[in-house]
């Protein structure tokens, strides 16, 4: 049966392989900004354009339009050389995309996720199952402070319940887990 492809990489990493135009867009949206993606389209498919041929072309300012590039190019994702113009007898720079890069940012920034995970992971251990809570979710205290109200909500005056974490433990566990399945395709 045939399935439609539906975007499911909201959460989970993307594998190398699978780099659609989409996940580029994605990706060079939440690094360099939205404004880039014209000229990302525009470049697609050509080689060694000139600033102002781009400029021209996108009908944006050529101060703008070397912006962009440069942006793109602190994040490695254009690569240019500069020609001397034998009329005019100053430097044009020639621009060529390089998105092969793509994937490259989205290691680093699978790395760090998953990273943030394990810190969290440590965290939610350290302190498992040490806060309370109150069951009209008026309050919720770490040990020491519930210790203090006689483990009773400072608000309502109910017992306040110990709040379990197993299950967020348990949830990014399975995500690490998933996370570097994917990581090993990247
Ligand atoms: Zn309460």
């Amino acid at each position: 049966m045939p399935t439609k492809k539906t975007p499911s990489t909201k959460r989970k990493a993307v594998p190398a392989s699978k780099i659609t135009k989409s996940v580029v867009e994605n990706t060079v949206k939440s690094t360099v900004g939205e404004d880039v993606i014209p000229l990302i389209d525009y470049l697609k498919d050509k080689k060694n354009i000139s600033e102002f041929q781009i400029a021209q072309s996108l009908k944006t300012e050529v101060n703008y339009t070397r912006n962009m590039l440069y942006r793109l190019h602190t994040h490695n994702l254009v690569t240019y050389h500069k020609k001397k113009d034998r009329e005019k007898g100053w430097y044009i720079s020639y621009w060529s995309l390089n998105l092969r890069n793509v994937k490259n940012i989205l290691k680093t920034q699978h790395v760090r996720k998953l990273e943030d995970l394990k810190e969290r992971l440590v965290k939610e251990e350290r302190y498992k199952n040490v806060f309370f809570i109150c069951p009209k979710l008026c309050s919720r205290l770490d040990f020491d402070r519930a210790t203090e109200f006689d483990f009773k909500c400072p608000e309502c005056g109910v017992i306040l319940h110990q709040q379990e974490n197993e299950k967020t433990i348990e949830n990014i566990k399975v995500k690490i887990q998933e996370m570097e399945k994917d990581r090993n395709w990247m």
